[in-house]
């Protein structure tokens, strides 16, 4: 770690301003030795200095070079970043000079794991780095900056130091045993601690599991009978004519998909053909394709025609999506209702239309309640970013629950003390207090060069 790195990192193509940055020990010599203008190794730190890049023959470029001197830096090292013109031939020019003048290409990730490695950010700010880059929605946006900004390694340290108070008292009390008194000390506060600990956990991963879904967007699904109204309500939500909307049944064949931002966060639509019995082979796959994709969705929107009696088809797509909490959809409520709201057992139906203006409001409303959309924008944004994160989450929940089943059995204190060191370990896991050179590679390979 200790050669200096060069890399782009702005979008490589045609654009105004290209920032090249450069980052190690040496950045700051490299860079000078192709400067032309101050002397880059007197300057104060965090400055912008004015000049020119010159290859030894010519001027490649006219650039502001930042130079930001160790410790105060993202990567805790010395950093030079040169803002030049943007474009393809005049940005690479200056990578390769400053490569043959000493630096390394970055790979990708590298500044950030740089950072880690240095003990500027813990893992769960790494993690947030990328996540922030590839927010889409201003929702996803606010969870990522939560996390950078430290939130959830908050969060786990003082988790982490109810943890160490704890297991210090059980050692003293394995240490000492003829103390009586600390003993019964020591069981109390163990039974209370694990109690909210656990608690407090349990919280934290059901509030991330929901939370998933404002990170990734909630994959929704349109399914129903061919000509009951999906591709409208589609059209309708999408508000633009994607979907083929026709009278002739088993139209719509192919999977249509399209996304639309629903209070800060994304509802990512797929309609598919119509579901029953068919032989036409290209309508075949698409209802085959239907009834797979409802494992994958987190919504379900199930559509009716509330303006006919339910037939075959209906009930076998009901049965398909009985136990997964779809919402139903009666719709052409512009027509007198046929249906017999009773006799469907299910937690959510909605009545709507796809002619007038607010004829999906039913549909919205619910879907805003069913993922509690409202409280989320007002809670606040501690949570589990990852799967890694939920995975180890996950476990140190289940040693606590150990933990806490040992203790109420009278197990010895020792063993208790085991899945009590076994939770401290895998929270450390998450912020990245232990590591691997294997995990870090793994995540650091999903980040773009140059960041
Ligand atoms: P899909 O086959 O399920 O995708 O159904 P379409 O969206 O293609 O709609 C089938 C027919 O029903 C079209 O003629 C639509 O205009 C009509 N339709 C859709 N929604 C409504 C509604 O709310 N009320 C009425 N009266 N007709 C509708």
């Amino acid at each position: 770690m200790n050669d200096t790195i060069a890399a782009i990192s702005t979008k490589l193509g045609v654009g105004a301003i290209s920032i090249i940055r450069v980052s190690g020990s040496k950045s700051i010599e490299i860079v000078n030795s192709i400067f032309k203008g101050k002397d880059l190794t007197k300057v104060d730190s965090h400055t912008i200095n004015y000049g020119y890049i010159n290859n030894g023959v010519e001027d490649l470029d006219e650039v502001l070079v930042s130079v930001m001197r160790s410790p105060k830096t993202f990567t805790r090292e010395n950093i030079v970043e040169i803002n030049c013109h943007g474009g393809i031939s005049t940005t690479l020019s200056i990578l390769d000079l400053i490569v043959e003048k000493g630096a390394r290409l970055a790979e990708p990730g590298e500044f950030t794991k740089r950072a880690f490695l240095n003990g500027r950010i813990d893992l769960t700010q790494a993690e947030s780095v990328m996540d922030l880059i590839e927010s889409k929605t201003d929702q996803s946006r606010k969870l990522a900056l939560s996390s950078l900004e430290g939130s959830l390694k908050k969060y786990i340290q003082t988790f982490r130091n109810k943890l160490k108070h704890l297991l210090a008292n059980i050692e003293v009390n394995i240490d000492y045993p003829e103390y009586y008194d600390i003993e019964e000390v020591t069981k109390e506060e163990l039974k209370e601690t694990i109690k909210i600990l656990k608690e407090d956990l349990t919280n934290l991963i059901k509030k991330s599991e929901e939370r998933q879904i404002l990170k990734n967007g909630i994959k929704t699904i349109i399914i129903g009978r061919p000509n009951v109204g999906k591709s409208s309500i589609l059209n309708n939500l999408l508000k633009e004519e994607k979907a083929i909307v026709t009278d002739i049944e088993g139209t719509t064949r192919d999977i249509v998909e399209g996304s639309i931002m629903f209070d800060g966060i994304e509802l990512s639509l797929i309609d598919t053909a119509g579901i029953r019995e068919t032989d036409n082979l290209a309508e075949k796959i698409g209802v085959e394709k239907s009834l797979s994709l409802i494992n994958e969705a987190n919504l379900i929107i199930t559509v009716l025609n509330g303006s006919e009696e339910l037939t075959e088809n209906d009930l076998f797509i009901l049965s398909q999506v009985e136990d997964k909490n779809p919402v139903i959809v009666l719709n052409k409520n512009d027509l007198p209702l046929r249906i017999n709201k009773n006799k469907l057992k299910f937690k959510h139906i909605v009545s709507t239309n796809t002619n007038t203006l607010d004829g999906l409001t039913p549909l919205k409303e619910e879907i805003k309640k069913m993922f509690k959309l409202e409280e989320i924008s007002e809670d606040d944004y501690t949570y589990l970013a990852n799967n890694r994160q939920l995975t180890l989450a996950k476990k140190s929940l289940q040693s606590l629950k150990d933990a806490e089943e040992s203790f109420e059995n009278n197990a010895p204190i020792d063993i208790v003390e085991v899945d009590l060191k076994e939770v401290f370990e895998l929270l450390g896991n998450i912020t990245g207090e232990n590591y691997n050179d294997e995990l870090l590679d793994e995540l650091f390979a999903n980040f773009c060069v140059g960041k």
